[in-house]
C-alpha cells in the first residue's frame, strides 16, 4: 500500500515548496526591513489586540504566501526593530547574518541536541563552542556546560549545581539543610538570581544583600563579613553571584577579590556575565573580566553581546564533574551504559535547538575578533553620550558607564526631583507610541531614570542626539500641557 505523503512536511519530495517558503519569507522580510524608518509602528495594544482576535484560527488561509501576508500585516508591520539604530532600550542586538543562515539549517533538519542519536555532530559542535567559551573564561581541560535557553535558565542550572555541590558536602539530611541555604549577590543581580532561589526551594530570605560601594559593585569586605554572619548564625553559605554586567547600571563586580573570598570560605562562585560576556572576545577591554577564572559556574548570553538571535546562551563549569550531579538516566533516551556523548545528561531541557550551530557560523564567517570590535564599539559610543548628557543642561546622568547602558533623564531648569519622578514615565510611554525611539526606564534610589541600552554598533551619536532632542521636545510639550491643566487625559493613558 502507497503511504500518505504529506506535501506540507520537509522531505526530499517537497524541496521545492520548501525552497519556495524559505525564499518568500525572507523576500517578504526584506521587502519590509527596506521600508523601515523607524523602531516601531506606535500601535496601541487595543488596536494589535482587535487585529489578532479578528484572525479566525479553525479556517486556514491554505497558501503559505497569503498566511505570510496576513502575518506581514499583523506581525512585521507592527514589530519592534533592534536593528534600528534609535532603537536603545533593552540587552537586543541587531543580529548576525551568519546565524541567520544557521537558522534555516537548524529548523528544518530539527536536529535535537539531547542525544547523540538525535543530533550527531550537533553535539560535537556544541561541545567544541563550550570548549572555546571555557578557554576564553580561562578555565582549564576539566571545564563543561551547556547551551541554554537564556541567562535565566544559565543562572538557576549554576545555583542548582551549586545547591548540589552543598548539599554533597554536608552529613545532614538535605530536608534540613535546604531552609537553611543562602545566596549573596547585591540589589543590581539579575531577578533571576531569587526566581532561582525560589524554584531551588530555597527559605524566602535565602538571598542575601550584599552592600555596594558607591558606584553599585558587590563590596568584597561586606560580602565577607556577610558569609561569615551567616555562618554564625546556623545559615549554610550556598552560593556567591558576582555580575559581570549588571543589567541598569552595566557594573561589574570585583570578579577577582570575590574569588578569593569564595576559594577561603569554600562558597561556590557563579559570575553572571549574560550581558558582560562579550568582553570576553573585547580586543580592548578583556581585563575588564579578570578573575573569571576562578569561578565555579559562569552565564554567557551569546544573545546579548555575541550579536546572535535569540536564543543563545551557556552555562560554562570549571569542573565538568559538578555538571553529573543533575544527571538522570531514562532507559529509552540516555541509559548508564551509553558509550556515546549525550548532552541531556547536562542540560534541564530534553528536547533542545541546535541553537550552537548559529554561534559556530557566525565564528567561522566573521571571527571572535570582530565580535569583541562591535561590543567594544557600544560601549565606546556610551561613554561618548555620557559626556555629551552631561553638558546638557536640561539633562542629567546618574554616573559613567561601564558598559553600555547610559542612565540619564530630562530636568531643566527650575523642575522638582519630584516632578521629574513623575513626568519621566509618562515621557517615556509618550516616546514610545510616538515610535521613533524607544528607550528603558528604570528606578534607582526611588527616582525613575531613562536608559539608554545600547548594543547596536550602527548607533551613532547623531542618532543619540536626536533621540534626546525628541525627548526634550515632549518633555518640553508635556509640561506646557501641565501648566494648562491637559494632563488629566496623559494620567489616564499612563
Ligand atoms: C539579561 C540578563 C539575564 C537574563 O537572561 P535572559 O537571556 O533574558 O534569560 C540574567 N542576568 C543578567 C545580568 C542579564 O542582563
Amino acid at each position: 500500500m502507497e503511504g500518505f505523503a504529506s506535501p506540507h512536511l520537509f522531505s526530499g519530495s517537497t524541496l521545492d515548496s520548501y525552497t519556495s517558503g524559505v525564499w518568500h519569507a525572507s523576500a517578504l522580510l526584506a521587502d519590509r526591513v527596506k521600508a523601515v524608518r523607524q523602531p516601531y509602528s506606535g500601535a496601541g495594544v487595543a488596536e494589535l489586540q482587535a487585529q489578532v482576535d479578528a484572525v479566525d484560527l479553525d479556517r486556514p488561509l491554505g497558501d503559505t504566501g497569503a498566511a505570510l501576508h496576513e502575518v506581514a500585516r499583523l506581525y512585521l508591520d507592527n514589530a519592534v526593530w533592534f536593528h534600528e539604530p534609535t532603537y536603545v532600550a533593552h540587552l537586543n542586538c541587531p543580529v548576525a547574518i551568519p546565524a541567520l543562515s544557521a537558522e534555516v539549517l537548524i529548523s528544518a533538519v530539527n536536529s535535537s541536541v539531547d542525544t547523540w542519536d538525535q543530533s550527531a555532530t550537533g553535539t560535537l559542535i556544541e561541545r567544541r563552542l563550550i570548549d572555546w567559551t571555557a578557554g576564553r573564561i580561562g578555565f582549564g581541560p576539566d571545564a563543561d556546560g551547556i547551551f541554554t535557553s537564556g541567562g535565566t535558565q544559565s543562572n538557576l542550572q549554576g545555583l542548582l549545581l551549586s545547591r548540589e555541590e552543598t548539599l554533597a558536602s554536608l552529613t545532614e539530611d538535605r530536608s534540613t539543610a535546604i531552609p537553611r541555604l543562602r545566596i549573596f549577590a547585591t540589589t543590581e543581580s539579575h531577578f533571576s538570581v531569587s526566581k532561582s532561589a525560589g524554584i531551588l526551594g530555597m527559605a524566602a530570605d535565602a538571598v542575601v544583600g550584599v552592600a555596594t560601594d558607591g558606584t553599585g559593585r558587590m563590596d568584597p569586605v561586606a560580602l565577607a563579613a556577610a558569609i561569615d554572619d551567616v555562618r554564625r548564625d546556623g545559615g549554610i553559605p550556598m552560593a556567591v553571584v558576582a555580575t559581570a554586567g549588571t543589567t541598569d547600571l552595566g557594573r561589574i563586580d570585583p570578579v577577582d577579590a570575590i574569588g578569593t573570598i569564595c576559594a577561603d570560605r569554600g562558597v561556590w562562585f557563579h559570575v553572571d556575565a549574560a550581558y558582560g560576556c562579550g568582553l570576553l572576545v573585547s580586543p580592548r577591554r578583556r581585563h575588564l573580566l579578570d578573575g573569571i577564572e576562578r569561578a565555579d559556574s559562569v552565564t554567557v548570553d551569546f544573545h546579548k553581546s555575541f550579536f546572535q538571535p535569540v536564543s543563545s546562551s551557556a552555562v560554562v563549569v570549571r569542573r565538568g564533574e559538578t555538571m553529573r550531579r543533575i544527571a538522570v538516566h531514562a532507559d529509552y533516551l540516555n541509559p548508564r551504559t551509553a558509550t556515546v556523548p549525550n548532552q541531556v545528561d547536562k542540560s534541564l531541557q530534553t528536547t533542545r535547538r541546535f541553537d550552537a550551530l548559529k554561534l559556530w557560523m557566525t565564528l567561522r564567517t566573521i571571527g571572535s575578533d570582530q565580535i569583541g570590535e562591535m561590543f567594544d564599539a557600544v560601549v565606546d559610543r556610551a561613554h561618548e553620550a555620557y559626556q555629551f548628557i552631561v553638558d546638557e543642561p536640561d539633562f542629567e546622568a546618574v554616573a559613567a558607564p561601564t558598559l553600555s547602558t547610559v542612565l540619564f533623564r530630562f530636568r531643566p531648569a527650575g523642575m522638582s526631583v519630584a516632578a521629574c519622578d513623575e513626568l519621566m514615565p509618562k515621557l517615556r510611554q509618550r516616546l514610545f507610541y510616538g515610535g521613533q525611539a524607544i528607550v528603558a526606564g528604570t528606578t534607582i534610589g526611588g527616582h525613575y531614570w531613562l536608559k539608554f541600552t545600547l548594543l547596536n554598533p550602527n548607533t551613532t551619536m547623531g542618532n543619540l542626539r536626536d533621540v534626546l532632542d525628541l525627548i526634550r521636545e515632549i518633555g518640553n510639550e508635556m509640561l506646557g500641557q501641565q501648566e494648562t491643566g491637559e494632563h488629566e487625559a496623559e494620567a489616564v493613558m499612563a
